[in-house]
């Protein structure tokens, strides 16, 4: 058993896809531990995204990332990470395999590809701890 951190990102909010992603998290097999939507601060997102500061897309990721609300959500499940990035698919939403939520639910640019999904079990450790208390989660 696996945990991982999914973040439904502004553009999936935005045009009313939270139900339909969590819907197929679940007939996948992953079960929701724990849950909150919230808008991040400029802090809460460049934090997160920290590994990319300096890059060329980082400010277009940070003003994407705080434009409107995100849910934040723990994954759980046999291999959740692995699991979770086969659901979501490629990182370009236009590389994305039909039927996955990127290809389903992101728009016509690699920054608004609509999920987030830890992508190894330390990543994972590191992005819950930074959404949630140890009291939600435990
Ligand atoms: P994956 O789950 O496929 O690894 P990721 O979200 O972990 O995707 P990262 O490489 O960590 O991808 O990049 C973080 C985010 O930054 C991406 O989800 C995407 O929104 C954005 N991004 C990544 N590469 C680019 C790029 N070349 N141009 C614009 N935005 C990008």
């Amino acid at each position: 058993i696996e945990r991982t951190l999914s973040i439904i990102k502004p553009n999936a909010v935005v045009e009313h896809n939270i139900g339909a992603i969590i819907h197929r998290l679940e007939q996948a097999g992953l079960k929701v531990v724990a849950m909150r939507m919230v808008k991040l601060t400029l802090e809460q997102a460049q934090g997160f995204y920290a590994e990319h500061d300096g890059k060329p897309f980082f400010e277009k990721l940070i003003n994407f990332m705080t434009s409107a609300p995100v849910v934040t959500m723990v994954l759980e499940g046999d291999s959740a990470i692995t699991a979770y990035r086969e659901i979501a698919g490629a990182t370009d939403p236009a590389e994305a395999l039909c039927g996955t939520l990127r290809s389903d639910f992101g728009g016509d640019n690699v920054t608004f590809n609509a999920v987030h999904g830890s992508d190894s079990p330390e990543s994972a450790s590191r992005e819950i701890a930074y959404f949630f208390a140890d009291s939600e989660v435990n």
